[in-house]
């Protein structure tokens, strides 16, 4: 198949792997941003397969663990109110909040439901005047365009019971906010590809310098990743600090100039809370005043929240790069898939639940 098999191709994949072999001197950390990349690293035992030299540590790109428990536990809140549609991707449904989970809250009487598309929510809300219908607007710069699109037609059409409760966060802020941690590891980034596709790389050549350290927005296939990997390996043993495009296929320096545009209509920037790493400045949006009758945050006012995180639970540390999945104590034993202690067992692209899938219970030798 044209556009993928050649992007699966163990032969590939092997010259890749020789060259990095040859070219590596010395020991060197490489974070992956996006849980996507993950799942692919784990799914093909990218990580094995490497030099003992060349560690990969898993970033904050996964949308659904990175959301604030607060944002859960006033999504849990909104939906609990007797006129509420409250629509989420499936992911959200099982992410727990301080006491239950959305699917709890659907068992109890909640009508929470699960759409595959903000405009299916809007479709909702069109469906159903008497009704308040709630989108939980979640995810990084690739979601936020659709997100953005839907707030902006429920406007035109004057659709008043259309709200979004917006968690989106940026990855520029965060991958800045790693790297000036005292902890850090990281010498090198594979940007976030489907993040790139939205908003290119321009915005990345100015942490590259500041922090000299290679990016290279990178793909999710398997010879994506190695290519990825190479690139920055060849700038770390020769010193340079750059940004490269191994995702030519997909990626452009500007992004997607139309998604852009909707994005700076409908949101602005702002502070975030991380769930597991904590505030980030500018590393959010939030929807501007143009469109505050469609912020479920405002149309809901439900106070403030006593929040209560699993103490057993390590997903921040991991989502910093710091600590793996099999390192947790609780991974595989209180915590798996059926009884998820954190959002990075639960979400489909969460570290944890990459491990536990693909049952990487031990470390590289
Ligand atoms: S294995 Fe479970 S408890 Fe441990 S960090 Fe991952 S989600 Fe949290």
């Amino acid at each position: 198949m044209k556009y993928l098999d050649e992007f699966r191709d163990p032969k590939v994949a092997r010259r890749i792997l020789s060259e990095i072999r040859s070219l590596v001197t010395r020991p060197w950390v490489i974070m992956e941003i996006c849980g996507g990349q993950t799942h692919s690293i784990i799914k093909n035992g990218i990580d094995q397969l490497l030099p003992k030299e060349v560690e990969l540590v898993h970033g904050p790109g996964c949308p659904v663990c990175v959301t604030p428990l607060e944002l859960i536990d006033r999504a849990l809140a909104i939906a609990a109110r007797p006129n509420v549609i409250f629509t989420s991707f499936g992911d959200m449904l099982r992410v727990p909040g301080s006491h239950k989970d959305l699917f709890m809250a659907r068992s109890e009487g909640a009508d929470v439901r699960t759409v595959y598309s903000p405009l299916e929510a809007l479709k909702l809300a069109r469906e159903h005047p008497e009704k308040e219908v709630v989108f939980f607007a979640v995810g990084f710069e690739t979601t936020a365009p659709g997100n953005a699109m839907a707030v902006f037609q429920a406007k035109k059409e004057g659709l008043k019971n259309f709200s979004l409760l917006v968690s989106h966060v940026l990855v520029p802020p965060a991958m800045e906010a790693l790297l000036g941690s005292p902890q850090n590891r990281v010498q090198a980034y594979l940007a976030a590809g489907h993040v790139c596709t939205v908003m290119g790389w321009e915005e990345y050549e100015p942490i590259a310098e500041k922090f000299h350290v290679p990016i290279v927005p990178t793909g999710f296939e398997p010879v994506d990743i190695l290519e990825g990997i190479l690139q920055v390996l060849k700038q770390l043993e020769s010193g340079e600090a750059k940004v490269e495009n191994q995702y030519l296929r997909a990626v452009k320096r500007e992004g997607n100039p139309t998604a852009r545009k909707i994005l700076s209509e409908v949101f602005e920037i702002t502070d975030r809370k991380w769930r597991g790493i904590g505030e980030i400045p500018k590393s959010g949006y939030r929807l501007r005043e143009a469109y505050a009758a469609h912020d479920a945050e405002k149309k809901f006012a439900v106070g403030d929240l006593e929040t209560e995180e699993s103490e057993l639970c390590k997903s921040g540390i991991i989502l910093q790069g710091l600590l793996k999945p099999n390192q947790c104590p609780a991974f595989g034993a209180e915590c798996t898939p059926q009884t998820p202690l954190g959002a990075t067992m639960v979400s489909s692209e969460g570290a944890c639940a990459a491990y536990y899938k693909y049952q990487r219970l031990t470390e590289k030798d």
